[in-house]
């Protein structure tokens, strides 16, 4: 660890001749500043750079690879997986300063643009020409569409439309040794060689530097319409979620809030949600008008057969954002609750879903740990969240326990350790539960590949120190 800070010190004096020196930082306040993610780790690096176009994050890469200090790619930083974090140190490489929109392509349905634009901005600057990028995690006004790519991130929308990989139509990509390679372009099709467009997808920052992105685009859906029902039992929920989907109808979100998540969503913002049901799910259609109201009555009907006791239909934009505002709102208002909040990410097969809450309420009950449970289930993807205090070492050690018997469980549901937030440090001693020892070589095997000297991000994804 001194060896690389005194490498780094080395590489921040000849950075600076190189990059506009208020843009390298290696001040105990700028450190401190790049040591957080949105898990509770800290790391400290060694230094920042603030990187402004792809020949300066080539040029700290080169740096890396002659003198040998690890560099950790960083867009905002609401990570819930611990990749951006600098866990060996070395430089955080921060992308922010890169978010030019370079085109809207409404010809081809694509738009070109920089890593560090914000996705809410993209997602708007193409909503204006009519077109329409899906993606949409909760995060959307922060996160970087870097980010998204490097974890491929979901959200609401994924039932319909999919998550960031589906998005992806080219890459520019900066290499750990300092070279840059183009994969893909504005092209709908192509099968030449390997996929190594969607290598980089996922890849948690860990093979290259994502300096540009050409992402498809879809017509902009003209009508939606925004649902909310809630069961006096969660099984009820789970029950209209198959239900809606078997009465032919693919609705673009199909979310779910549990008991807890109503409760203190509630207790924050006093949106007049009942208390008591078990379960809440936020149901949207959109597409052509007429479609659309006929799909939200379909809805509305199955999710009565299944027994919803109350059901609001928004009438217009304003109730559904006050429909939304409550799934918005469960991360604030859980967090609330106890001082940490240990927030995880598992994936089932759809119909895995009602075994998997139920294991989850024993688990719950065996480890003594208020959990709270919410998430996207159309895609099966829940997120468990324990909310403990990380100051209680005993507490902790159950928390720990819990976890692995969550992951444990959704495995042998046919399921994953993650939908969407990656592997990164949070989850990389779980790997084995899910990955079999061929995979995890496999994938270590690509990794030594790409990136021999273990520059980029290196301690993330696979346990046991591996780079
Ligand atoms: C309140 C809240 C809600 C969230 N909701 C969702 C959700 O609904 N769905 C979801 O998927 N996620 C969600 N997240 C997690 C997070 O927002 C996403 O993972 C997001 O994609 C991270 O983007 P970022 O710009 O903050 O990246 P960072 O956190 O800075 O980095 C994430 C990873 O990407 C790498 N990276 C960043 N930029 C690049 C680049 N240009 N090239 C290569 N690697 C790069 C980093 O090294 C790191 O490994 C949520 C987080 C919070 C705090």
């Amino acid at each position: 660890m001194s060896g690389i800070s005194s490498v780094v010190k080395e590489a921040v004096r000849e950075l600076k001749r190189l990059i506009d020196p208020a843009r390298v930082l290696d001040t105990p306040e700028a450190r401190l500043l790049y040591a957080y993610d949105a898990t509770a780790g800290q790391h400290l690096p060694d230094a920042v750079v603030k990187a402004h176009s792809p020949a300066e994050v080539a040029a700290v890469l080169k740096m890396a690879d002659r003198l040998g200090f690890p560099v950790v790619p960083r867009g905002a930083g609401t990570g819930l997986s611990g990749g951006s974090l600098p866990a060996a140190g070395g430089v955080v490489l921060v992308l922010t300063g890169m978010a030019q929109i370079k085109e809207i392509d409404r010809e081809n349905m694509a738009v070109v643009c920089e890593p560090g634009v914000i996705t809410a901005d993209l997602q708007k600057a193409v909503e204006r020409e009519g077109l329409f990028y899906p993606p949409d995690p909760s995060s959307l006004n922060y996160c970087t569409i870097g980010g998204n790519l490097a974890e491929n991130a979901g959200g609401p929308r994924g039932l319909k439309y999919g998550v960031t990989k589906d998005y992806v139509l080219g890459l520019e990509v900066v290499l750990p040794d300092g070279e840059t390679v183009r994969l893909g372009g504005k092209q709908v099709k192509n099968v030449t060689g390997y996929n190594f467009l969607q290598l980089f997808v996922g890849s948690e920052g860990t093979l290259g530097v994502i300096t540009e992105a050409t992402l498809r685009l879809l017509p902009l859906p003209p009508a939606r319409k925004t649902l909310a029902a809630f069961f006096d039992r969660l099984e009820q929920a789970a029950d209209a979620v198959t239900a809606v989907l078997a009465a032919g109808v693919v609705p673009c979100t199909l979310e779910l809030m549990d008991q807890k998540s109503i409760y203190y969503v509630e207790e924050y913002l006093r949106l007049g949600l009942p208390r008591q049901a078990e379960a809440m799910l936020i149901i949207e259609a959109d597409g052509l008008p007429e479609e659309t109201e006929a799909q939200a009555a379909r809805i509305a009907r199955v999710c009565r057969q299944a027994g919803a006791r109350d059901l609001t239909v928004a009438r217009d934009s304003a109730e559904a954002d006050r429909l939304w505002r409550a799934r918005r709102a469960v991360s604030p208002a859980i967090s609330r609750v106890r001082p940490t909040k240990i927030g995880e990410d598992i994936c089932v097969p759809r119909s895995a879903i009602p075994a998997m809450v139920r294991e989850i309420q024993k688990i719950e009950e065996r480890f003594g740990l208020p959990i709270v449970i919410f998430g996207h289930a159309g895609d099966g993807n829940l997120h468990p969240n324990i909310l403990t205090n990380r100051r209680d070492r005993e507490e902790m050690a159950r928390v720990e326990q819990a976890i692995r018997a969550i992951f444990e469980a959704a495995v042998k549901l046919g399921g994953t350790l993650s939908g969407e937030h990656g592997i990164g440090l949070t989850k990389k001693d779980y790997l084995g539960l899910d990955l079999s020892p061929r995979a995890v070589a496999l994938m270590r095997a690509v990794k030594k590949a790409v990136d021999p000297a273990g520059i980029l991000n290196p301690g993330k994804i696979f346990g046991g120190g591996s780079a």
